[in-house]
């Protein structure tokens, strides 16, 4: 076996130590990042994110609100609150936790939360500044892969980068972000023909497609960097990556798990993001 594990939970805990450290100067200046968390509705995964998301508000020192609203709650209540929120001094960022029920349009309320505090960087506006390379809230998940991949030394310049998915919450941001760090990026999909051997041209290989141990050795590349995205709940309880890990890790060289790899990143930016909000917001950065 080359593979060398990437630990997203030690990255995740030097970033947070580092973000706890940050809170304190800014308490020592009266300025506490604030984290709006919005759920619609009782679906179980949904109210375990946002339960993490309330305990890493409390530990890093952050005022958090969480708004539990009721599964009928009318999309014009949704956006009331939103509007709300914008307005509201002590918050910095807003995040409504999707899936929405279905008689909400998901796009709206989005487009809805005010561009600074949007810290899912989902709003059309970061989206389009992350597409032209200006400064942008950026997507919490993609922001915790190329966290992940630099944190451990890897330089992706002039790397070729494949990335499997297009989804506009990983797939096709983390391609942008990879080419903005001057990584040649190739995508596939659903769509794409000979993906093995295209995937087996990737020095970065990055997994994002929901399908549990899709991805096994003959995609990979002797010695490349396999980020795996997934995270699929088996019949038996298990959480699976996309990646057949045992498999995988017989070619690969570093290589993310499945629990413990890019998941738990995804709320460190989160935090991070709203971090960068609150300093924003009250003119310290
Ligand atoms: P998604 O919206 O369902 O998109 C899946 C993408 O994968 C699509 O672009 C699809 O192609 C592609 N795809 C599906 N089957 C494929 C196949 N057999 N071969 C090649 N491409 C295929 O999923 P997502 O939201 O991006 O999530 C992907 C995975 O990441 C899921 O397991 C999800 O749970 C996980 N995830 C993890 C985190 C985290 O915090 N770690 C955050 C978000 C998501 P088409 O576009 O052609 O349909």
């Amino acid at each position: 076996m080359t593979a060398t594990i990437i630990s997203g939970k030690q990255v995740s805990e030097d970033i947070r130590g580092r973000i706890a450290g940050e809170v304190k100067g800014l308490a020592a200046k009266g300025v506490v990042p604030g984290l709006a968390v919005v759920l619609v509705g009782e679906d179980p995964a949904s109210q375990v994110y946002v339960r993490n998301k309330e305990k890493a508000c409390h530990d890093l020192g952050f005022y958090s609100e969480v708004h539990r609203l009721p599964a009928e709650t009318s999309q014009a209540q949704l956006l009331a609150l939103v509007d709300e929120l914008n307005r509201k001094e002590a918050i910095d960022g807003i995040l409504v936790q999707l899936p929405l029920p279905g008689h909400i349009d998901e796009k709206a309320v989005i487009n809805a939360i005010a561009v600074g505090k949007d810290v899912d960087g989902f709003h059309p506006v970061n989206v389009g500044n992350l597409v032209i390379g200006d400064d942008s809230l950026l997507p919490c998940t993609p922001a915790g892969v190329i966290e992940l991949i630099k944190r451990a030394g890897i330089s992706l310049s002039g790397k070729h980068a494949v990335v499997i998915g297009r989804s506009n919450i990983v797939g096709k941001p983390v391609s942008l972000l990879l080419q903005r760090e001057n990584a040649t990026v190739t995508m596939c999909h659903s769509r794409t023909e000979n993906m093995a051997e295209i995937a087996r041209q990737a020095d970065v290989l990055v997994v994002a497609i929901g399908r549990a141990n899709f991805i096994d050795a003959s995609y990979v590349k002797p010695g490349a960097v396999v980020i795996d995205v997934g995270m699929n709940r088996l019949e038996n309880g298990k959480l699976a990556g996309d990646v057949d890990f045992d498999s995988v890790k017989e070619v690969c060289g570093p290589i993310t798990p499945v629990p413990g790899g890019v998941g738990p990143m995804t709320i460190t930016m989160l935090m991070q993001n709203t971090l960068i909000a609150a300093k924003r917001h009250h003119g310290l950065s």
